[in-house]
């Protein structure tokens, strides 16, 4: 049954101060949800699966908005849309897997919505951000009036939509640090159709040669094929250290079955998901190999 929107309420704070009070909580242990761009939150209080009634409204905060380029990396605002990730120069010329993967969330409606912060606490195993901000080993910012910290990418999901983050901490920034030198990135939704559908696998690499030729940088996030969006340890450690070959590619898409274990469900099936993971690596290589071979 649909949640009736009238009984609901939203604070709009105009400062990040007072929202991290509001998430405090009030006096009878109710603590409202933050709403970002709503594009989950909508859908869920539409569908009447969110169960909460009081909202902190984030979009006017100042605060935790913006894209700023320093000299390691960029910090993406909390409330940093889609649009503004997939138009930006900067980010374009140095984050193309990321880049891409705002490219593929919905059409441009939500894209003008969609944020960063919000995709990544929305916590879905299918988030087409998540893969890109792992594989290039973004740190997750966040704040409560307790304090400040930054959490790994790679240690946010502890479990399917079970984020590392205490209820009253807000997400404020998320950094990306610049990828290697010289090394190729790849982003690979694969869904029902071309655009607009939910993945049934998405993966982004980071890979670098060496000198000497041999793989010395991998990384590799999955989407959609485990709980949560997961590295892929067994396959990135079948790479390391190696030269690009069938044999290499071999061995990594053998690893990577054993990394990641996706079910069946509405959108695909085990073995399909399966089969597709292994082609979208050895696509990730063949891509970066003929990077390599023309770089
Ligand atoms: C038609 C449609 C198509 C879509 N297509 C895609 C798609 O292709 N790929 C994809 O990945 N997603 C897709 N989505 C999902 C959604 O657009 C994204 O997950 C989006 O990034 C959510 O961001 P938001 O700002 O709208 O989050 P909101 O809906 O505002 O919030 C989502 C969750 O994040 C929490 N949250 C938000 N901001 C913060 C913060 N700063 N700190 C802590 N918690 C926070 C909220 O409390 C809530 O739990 C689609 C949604 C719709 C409606």
């Amino acid at each position: 049954m649909r949640t009736a929107l009238s009984g609901l309420s939203v604070a709009r704070p105009r400062t990040l101060a007072q929202a991290l009070k509001l998430m405090q909580g009030d006096a009878g242990g109710t603590r409202p949800t933050p709403l970002a761009g709503g594009t989950d939150l909508l859908v869920y209080l539409n569908a009447g699966t969110h169960p909460g009634q009081a909202f902190i409204d984030l979009w006017g905060l100042r605060e935790i908005e913006g894209v700023r380029v320093g000299a390691r990396g960029v910090t993406l605002g909390a409330l940093t849309t889609f649009t503004t990730i997939r138009e930006h120069a900067a980010l374009r010329r140095r984050f193309p897997a990321l880049t891409a993967a705002a490219a593929e969330v919905g059409a441009r409606q939500i894209q003008n919505r969609a944020t960063v912060a919000g995709n990544i606490a929305n916590a879905s195993p299918a988030g087409d951000s998540l893969p890109a901000l792992m594989a290039l080993d973004a740190i997750i910012r966040v704040r409560s009036l307790r304090g400040e910290r930054d959490i790994p990418m790679g240690a946010l999901y502890r479990g399917y939509r079970d984020l590392a983050l205490s209820p009253d901490e807000l997400i404020t920034a998320v950094g990306v640090p610049f990828a290697p030198p010289r090394s190729v990135q790849f982003f690979r939704k694969v869904g029902t159709r071309r655009a607009q559908s939910i993945s049934k696998v998405v993966m982004a690499g980071v890979l670098r040669l060496g000198r000497d030729g041999r793989v010395d940088h991998v990384r590799m996030a999955w989407g959609s094929v485990a709980p949560v969006t997961m590295l892929a340890g067994r396959a990135e450690e079948a790479l390391l250290g190696a030269r690009p070959s069938r044999a290499t590619a071999a061995a990594a898409r053998e690893a990577l079955m054993r990394d990641i274990a996706p079910i069946d469900d509405i959108r695909s099936d085990r073995g399909y998901r399966l089969a597709v993971a292994g082609n979208v690596l050895e696509q990730f290589l063949r891509t970066a190999d003929a990077r390599f071979a023309r770089d």
